[in-house]
């Protein structure tokens, strides 16, 4: 049999961009190590990211957030950063940039999503077009970013004999050999739909764990689990992140990794199929007057002036503008220029390599967009806590008990709570004219339905929210929750501050609680009890703590 290798990653001449090309540096995103599913620790990893070029890599091993990440470090001059996948019941979400969570990080995507920005976190929907629904990030939360491209995902899609020539290719030329395996994803029309709404960066994962195993996503059709492929080199020749800084690394490990975590932030990155051609160098600018804003910058909208864009590209590939998912310009050359009035909307640019084999062909380069009129990511956040009915970031005062709740209609506080829980968990509930505190104190031991709860019964009450106020002694999560007579239940997640938070809980909000398929949503004066309930979800074997209910209060 002739074998056809894919050929060779064309190298690109970039004399005359050596300011850029020193401020454009390249790494890898998503990677396991031997801490969670991976087959390297983070030493062998840096020495393939050393081999393979890169400046950074950024570790993502599966955690729930509790464990501190290792401080940035140079190891084999690669700057290596440490992150986290967190599993949530609506897909895997990753955290680069977040000390360490004061609880467990989990159950609904909204809710990750909401801790990983409460804790000053980054968070990535991990893989969101795995052919695994339970893998698929499914969240209707808009994420800070999103991988645009997983290597992982993407050769789990692809048919066998493909899989078997890439193999045997690999061997010879590894990078080249999994990129035939890249089509261009759907998730990029995915992306295009989330920048509408609100600024969303776009990295391309390898999902590295360096060869054969057992892993958390599963090795059925992976290239992996197929032939113990690829090793942490390949992925790392194989897609790159390429972030764009002020100025060049500097050697600190502290101060570059805070270069990168904010360059990744405000979206002043690109990828690069960097086995098709590199290296890869763009420069994404909209021009007006004597003002130049770079790739991620967030303008006012209706804005007047020119997108300009310089990039390195291999021989016949084409340059696009892309605005909200069309291509408006392209070229051959290597400079466009696209005259904008009245800018609104998203921007970003795209270079296809003739080289591409997948169909249709995968990008060689995507860049994140420039945004016109777009909410600024703190406004989309404000926005954001609001649907989500989350906690007022103030401390609440003096406006506990029957007071504080007498002006709100329907107000009847404080309930009359009650204690519900399992047999291995323990709870006292205090009750005062003004308040309700519950200490508790969940089943030690394995892992099982410890949970305690506040309970309250209903009487075909009509109310379109809940007013809670709520304090503990420790950050927190509590799930609201409204249950049927028949015991089926509705509920969402909320975070308790120590200082106090005021929740809005909307009936339409609460989403029914596994594993009971049943109606989306419930109506109020069906729900004969209402719940707070502390469970595993976000809390260990044996946690203890409390939870002091200030005022509740029905809202028609
Ligand atoms: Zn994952
Ligand atoms: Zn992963």
């Amino acid at each position: 049999m002739l074998l056809a290798l894919p050929s060779a990653p064309r190298l690109l001449d970039t004399s005359g961009w050596a300011d850029l090309a020193a401020r454009t540096v390249p790494g890898a995103y998503h990677i396991h190590s031997i801490r969670s599913d991976g087959h390297g620790d983070r030493t062998q990893i840096a020495a393939a990211a050393a081999r393979a070029g890169l400046k950074f890599i950024i570790l993502t091993d599966h955690g729930d957030g509790t464990r501190p990440p290792d401080a940035p470090a140079y190891i084999d001059g690669i700057l290596v950063l440490d992150g986290v996948e967190i599993s949530t019941d609506n897909g895997h979400y990753a955290a680069i940039g977040m000390p360490r969570a004061p609880y467990p990080l989990g159950g609904s995507g909204e809710a990750v999503v909401e801790d990983v920005r409460r804790l000053g976190g980054f968070g990535i929907a991990a893989h969101p077009g795995s052919p695994k629904l339970a893998l698929r990030w499914t969240s209707p939360a808009q994420p800070d970013g999103i991988e645009w491209l997983n290597l992982d995902s993407e050769w789990r899609d692809e048919s066998r004999s493909t899989l078997v020539r890439a193999g045997l290719a690999y061997f010879l030329r590894p990078g080249p050999a999994l990129a035939t395996l890249l089509d261009r994803p759907e998730t990029l029309e995915r992306w295009n739909a989330l920048v509408k709404k609100a600024p969303t960066v776009a990295l391309a994962a390898v999902d590295a764990h360096g060869g054969v195993g057992r892993r958390a996503e599963d090795t059925s059709r992976s290239l992996s689990g197929t032939i113990g492929i690829p090793s942490y080199e390949a992925s790392f020749r194989t897609v790159s992140n390429r972030v764009i800084l002020d100025s060049p690394l500097s050697g600190d490990a502290a101060a570059d990794a805070r270069a990168v975590y904010a360059a990744i932030r405000k979206g002043s990155v690109f990828t690069s199929v960097d086995a098709l051609a590199g290296p890869a160098l763009v420069d994404f600018a909209f021009e007006s007057g004597f003002n130049r804003k770079g790739m991620g910058s967030v303008l006012a909208e209706d804005a007047d002036g020119t997108l300009v864009v310089r990039a390195v590209r291999p021989d016949g590939g084409e340059l696009a503008i892309v605005h909200d998912g069309r291509v408006v310009a392209t070229t051959h050359g290597t400079e466009l220029r696209h005259v904008l009035t009245g800018a609104r909307g998203a921007y970003h640019v795209e270079i296809v390599a003739v080289s591409t084999t997948g169909m249709p062909p995968v990008p060689w380069v995507v860049t994140n967009p420039i945004y016109f009129g777009a909410k600024g990511p703190a406004v989309a956040r404000a926005e954001l806590s609001a649907r989500f009915g989350e906690a007022s970031p103030k401390p609440l005062r003096g406006e506990g008990g029957a007071e504080g709740a007498r002006g709100a209609e329907g107000a009847i506080a404080p309930f009359p709570w009650r204690i519900e829980k399992d047999p291995s968990s323990s709870a006292v509930l205090r009750t005062t004219d003004r308040d309700a505190t519950l200490e508790y104190k969940l089943g030690e031991g394995e892992r099982a339905n410890q949970f305690v709860a506040l309970a309250t019964d209903l009487h075909e009450q009509s109310f379109s929210a809940i007013d809670l106020s709520v304090s503990g002694d420790h950050p927190q999560r509590v799930s609201v929750q409204l249950r049927t007579a028949d015991g089926r239940r509705w509920g969402r997640s909320y975070y308790i501050d120590p200082g106090g938070s005021a929740l809005r809980v909307r009936v339409g909000d609460l989403a029914p609680v596994r594993p009971a398929a049943m109606e989306p949503h419930v109506r109020s004066n069906e729900a004969t009890s209402l719940l707070l309930v502390v469970d595993l979800t976000n809390a260990n074997p044996g946690r203890s703590g409390s939870l002091r209910v200030r005022s509740s209060a029905f809202v028609q």
